[in-house]
């Protein structure tokens, strides 16, 4: 008798040490899928997507998400296929280099529907909050000098930019539009893990500073206007690339989307002339990786 309850002993025993390989290897690879799960994310390179004028969506490293600019809706260089806010994926962080509407038209959704921080100017940022357009929790101000990292190894940090920034909002209670204090124009200098950087310089005129941003910052990238009319023209943006910022990439935007900023890529390189710098003309909705 003894002996069948000591070969039954062994039997449970044996099954409750299997239960418990079972629960050791799930408590062991639970926190190994995250960590498989986190990396699956990652990515070998900096991705850059361009949606027209200034718009532009920026992958990390670690795959999270920047969007810059969003004028995509009603963006007449955006592919259709595009114009869908459900179709830029998950966004972390939404940025705005000043209040005009082809840089801010669809930056309020695109944070709503994300639960995603809008970095601006400081006073812009005022003006949204105290319109109740998103709650302040997702208002954290900054202004020129300033630089948040909403990731381990991602800096963004807010330059000058030469240019205006006037809000203008429809009152629904009037159905007039107002003109609202957007703050001090922007750039952003955005910070990789791997040290990688991209100047965004938003909407400005050419700027001595500018020998500033590369001095400090030594962009790799520089996204730069070159419309014409309501920034600087193709000239002046080459000029400001061959005398002051001296990247190894730039991408010109802000270009015809209207009758006004005329400029083209073509008269970019031309005036860019025999410059070290390699002139990336992308097409609304490519993906570059750096
Ligand atoms: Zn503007």
């Amino acid at each position: 008798m003894h002996l069948i309850f000591f070969f039954l002993g062994v039997i449970v025993l044996k099954k409750l040490v299997q239960t418990w390989h079972v629960w050791i290897s799930l408590v062991c690879l639970l926190p190994l899928s995250v960590v498989f799960c986190g990396s699956a994310l990652a990515q070998s390179s900096v991705q850059v997507q361009w949606f027209g004028q200034s718009a532009f969506k920026i992958t990390t490293l670690q795959g999270h998400v920047i969007v810059i600019d969003p004028w995509i809706l009603k963006n007449p260089k955006t592919p259709t296929e595009l114009k869908n806010l459900d179709a830029l994926g998950k966004v972390d962080v939404v940025l705005v280099t000043h209040a005009h509407w082809d840089h801010t038209a669809d930056a309020v959704e695109i944070a709503i529907k994300n639960q995603a921080p809008l970095y601006g100017p400081g006073d812009f940022s005022q003006t949204l909050m105290n319109l109740g357009s998103l709650p302040p929790k997702q208002l954290p101000r900054m202004n020129k000098g300033g630089t948040v990292s909403p990731w381990p190894g991602v800096k963004i940090t807010a330059v000058h930019a030469e240019h205006s920034s006037t809000y203008v909002w429809n009152n629904p209670a009037t159905h007039k539009d107002e003109s609202l204090p957007g703050g001090e124009p922007l750039g952003f200098v955005i910070e990789f893990e791997n040290g990688f950087k991209i100047y965004h310089a938003g909407d400005t005129d050419v700027f001595g500073d500018m020998a500033l941003i590369q001095k400090r910052h030594h962009p790799d990238v520089a996204m730069l206007p070159i419309g014409g009319n309501f920034t600087m023209d193709p000239q002046g943006a080459a000029f400001a690339i061959n005398e002051f910022l001296k990247p190894k990439f730039a991408i010109p935007m802000h270009y015809q989307t209207n009758p006004y900023n005329t400029g083209s890529p073509e008269d970019f390189i031309k005036a860019l002339g025999t410059s070290g710098t390699e002139v990336i003309v992308m097409k609304p909705g490519e993906i570059r990786k750096f």
